[in-house]
């Protein structure tokens, strides 16, 4: 690891002007579980870690009239736990609650985790699901960044040099709608999902889905929707037959890379299965 100063803010505001003065050669630190790997295995050569936990209102978790917000230095730990986010979805708060192993959850970030972007994390599936937007803030401004465009490649996302994330923010879910996160753990169960499914669907009282969503974790180098699946329902008896089409819709949206975890052709196949057991399990 090659040596670098560490600075560690009480505010916000003190935190963007550091990281606005010399953004090339700064990198933010969260919990720092992923970014202490990078630097030990130098990937990463900083001048500046730029420390963010004495920053207190980024951990904070509300709900309000218009939904949940979660702040990007709450930690999994807490989002699993926390009766705001089970109130807003249990699938939520299981999904932080899948997040490897209980050292990892007290300390890593959703902030961390969203900004890491690592196609096979669970939290950004579920939160593509419930239709969650990312805020971002630099010195000269915030702006709101639907999570599916924040994650433009494996490990590469919108935000730009000079950018923190602040929050996620996540709409209320339709009445009715139930969600699921299922997350395929073939070796261990503190691992990364091999593939992982999120649906939210809403049915009206003839059966008919109003509302579908369909997210997709290790299925590319971007945690995914599946938007062709999710059309397939929309207006449709949320029976047997739909269920198996949508399935087979998501299975050929995906696009997976080859890994330790599976071949393409596997994860392909295992978002099949198990887009059919999420789907089934909100049904
Ligand atoms: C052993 C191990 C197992 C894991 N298993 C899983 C798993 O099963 N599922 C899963 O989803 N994840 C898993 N993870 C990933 C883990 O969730 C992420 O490492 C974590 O969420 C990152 O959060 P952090 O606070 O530690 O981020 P850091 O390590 O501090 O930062 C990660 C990246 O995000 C940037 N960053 C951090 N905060 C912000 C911010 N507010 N604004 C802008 N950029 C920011 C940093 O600059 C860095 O690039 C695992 C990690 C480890 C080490």
């Amino acid at each position: 690891m090659r040596p670098f100063d560490y600075v560690e803010p009480e505010t916000l505001e003190e935190a963007l002007e550091i990281l606005a003065a010399d953004p090339d050669d700064t990198v933010v630190m969260a919990g720092g579980t992923s970014l202490v790997i990078l630097l030990k295995q130098d990937l990463i050569r900083p001048a500046r870690v730029l420390g963010l936990r004495r920053i207190a209102e980024l951990r904070a978790i509300s709900a309000t009239d218009e939904g949940l917000v979660l702040g990007a230095l709450a930690t999994h730990g807490m989002l699993a736990r926390s009766p705001a986010v089970r109130a807003h979805a249990a699938a939520l708060a299981s999904t932080f609650a899948a997040v490897a192993t209980v050292r990892i959850r007290e300390q890593a970030t959703l902030g961390g985790n969203l900004a890491h972007a690592d196609p096979a994390q669970d939290p950004p599936v579920t939160l593509l699901a419930l239709d969650g937007a990312a805020v971002a803030r630099s010195r000269f401004g915030e702006r709101r960044i639907p999570l599916d465009t924040l994650f433009t490649d494996l490990f590469e996302t919108s935000l730009e040099p000079g950018e923190l994330l602040l929050r996620v923010e996540l709409p209320r879910l339709p009445v009715a709608a139930r969600a699921t996160y299922q997350k395929f753990l073939p070796a261990t169960r503190d691992d990364y999902a091999t593939v992982s499914v999120a649906a939210a669907v809403a049915t009206d009282a003839r059966g008919a889905c109003t509302h579908a969503r369909i997210a997709l974790g290790g299925a590319a180098t971007v945690p995914l929707r599946a938007r062709e699946a999710e059309r397939s329902l929309m207006g449709r008896r949320f029976d047997d037959a739909a269920i198996r089409e949508a399935a087979a819709l998501a299975a050929a949206a995906t696009d997976p890379i080859d890994d330790l975890r599976g071949s393409a052709s596997y994860k392909r196949a295992m978002v099949g299965v198990w887009t059919e057991r999420a789907l089934r399990e909100v049904a």
